[in-house]
């Protein structure tokens, strides 16, 4: 667990690339307004490393985040070419933060639905991003036979069906849904499915547990998100599943996650670093803001997390002020006045 310093939790800051820079710096203003309790110790990550160090994930920033073990994250652009692997799916695998928590509800009514309130819980390390891929030349033909494998173990199923099942009653939920594809990815999905199963027996007093394959599951939300509260599943169905949901609810820039291990936690948007519109200052600040608020309720500092994301509500929903995302044309800075400015009323 993180300490304080002198009053206040050490964070490593990274302000990633694209958009990156311009929703942290807003973050920090509203952070900044309600004293949140962070002091921040700023590293580089993503396309800024390697300018810097020609390494994607220096150790500087490695090291900083072992000793604050808390990371608020912009997104990162990986490299393309010199075989660099993501760095976002390198720091999970570095820190071992196994448990990716991304909560999607809705914040502005008169979408397809009202009151959509889920959140996914992916595993995060195993599945089919552990790399393991090749591919075998024939015929001159260097790609002429792709071959990619998933590992997911029992115990990392354990682990996050433990998670899983606390975090749900923690945060007061009433179900769970057991996402997966048993039926035809036997061993891979279906040691998930039996290990979270076997978990839930522990909690079926307290939650509902019901499962479901992900394409049907996908479906169902699509035409019916109410009929689902947590969400828990393998990575690659979680990674999809969520930007669905994120979909669900007036898409990207209002979609927080967090990863979260034993010994170190990294807050950031589901988004990525939006090239398209970086630099513009119009991007959304909202989905890295929930992510702070996300952070703040880590370290126990629920009120503040509170008071940040009913400024958000008014903002949306009473001041109108909306992001180009959102549908509206407000700024960065002007949605991060407004939310500034409702803090401090
Ligand atoms: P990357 O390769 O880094 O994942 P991408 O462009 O493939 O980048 P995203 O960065 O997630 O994927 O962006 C997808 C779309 O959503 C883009 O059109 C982008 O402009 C938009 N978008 C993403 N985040 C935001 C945001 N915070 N505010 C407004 N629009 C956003």
């Amino acid at each position: 667990m993180p300490a304080r310093h002198e009053g206040k939790f050490p964070v490593t800051l990274i302000p990633g690339d694209g958009i990156g820079p311009e929703i942290v710096e807003s973050v920090l203003e509203v952070l900044e307004t309600v004293g949140a309790p962070f002091s921040w110790e700023q590293q580089v990550a993503g396309m800024a490393a390697m300018e810097k160090y020609q390494d994607p994930l220096p150790q500087v920033t490695l090291d900083s985040i072992r000793r604050t073990k808390l990371a608020l994250k912009g997104p990162l652009t990986t490299p393309v070419g010199g075989g660099y692997r993501s760095a976002n799916v390198a720091l999970r695998q570095t820190f071992d933060l196994y448990a990716n928590v991304r909560p999607a509800r809705t914040w502005i009514s008169g979408g397809r639905y009202e009151g959509v309130d889920l959140v996914m819980v992916r595993e995060n390390t195993e599945g089919y991003y552990v790399g393991f891929e090749h591919y075998f030349p024939i015929e001159g033909d260097p790609h002429a036979v792709a071959i990619g494998a998933g590992i997911n173990t029992r115990a990392g199923c354990r682990r996050i069906a433990e998670f899983a099942f606390d975090y749900a009653l923690r945060n007061g939920r009433r179900k769970i849904t057991i996402v997966h594809k048993a039926n035809i990815l036997k061993a891979l999905t279906g040691v998930f499915l039996e290990t979270v199963r076997e978990v839930g027996k522990l909690y079926e007093d307290k939650l509902a547990i019901e499962d479901r394959i992900v394409d049907a599951c996908a479906m169902q939300l699509v035409m019916d998100p109410s009929k689902f509260d947590v969400l828990l599943t393998t990575n690659m169905f979680g990674d999809i599943l969520s930007d669905l949901m994120a979909g669900l609810v007036g898409g990207l820039g209002m979609a927080p996650g967090a990863n979260i291990g034993k010994d170190a936690a990294i807050f950031e948007a589901v988004h990525g670093s939006a090239p398209d519109i970086a630099g513009k200052g119009v991007a959304n600040p909202n989905a890295l803001l929930l992510a702070s608020c996300m952070m703040l309720e880590y370290v126990d500092e629920h009120a503040t997390a509170r008071r940040i994301r009913a400024a958000i509500k008014a903002v949306l929903t009473e001041d109108r002020v909306h992001t180009r995302d959102l549908g509206g044309s407000a700024t960065t800075r002007e949605m991060t006045r407004a939310i500034v400015a409702r803090l401090a009323s």
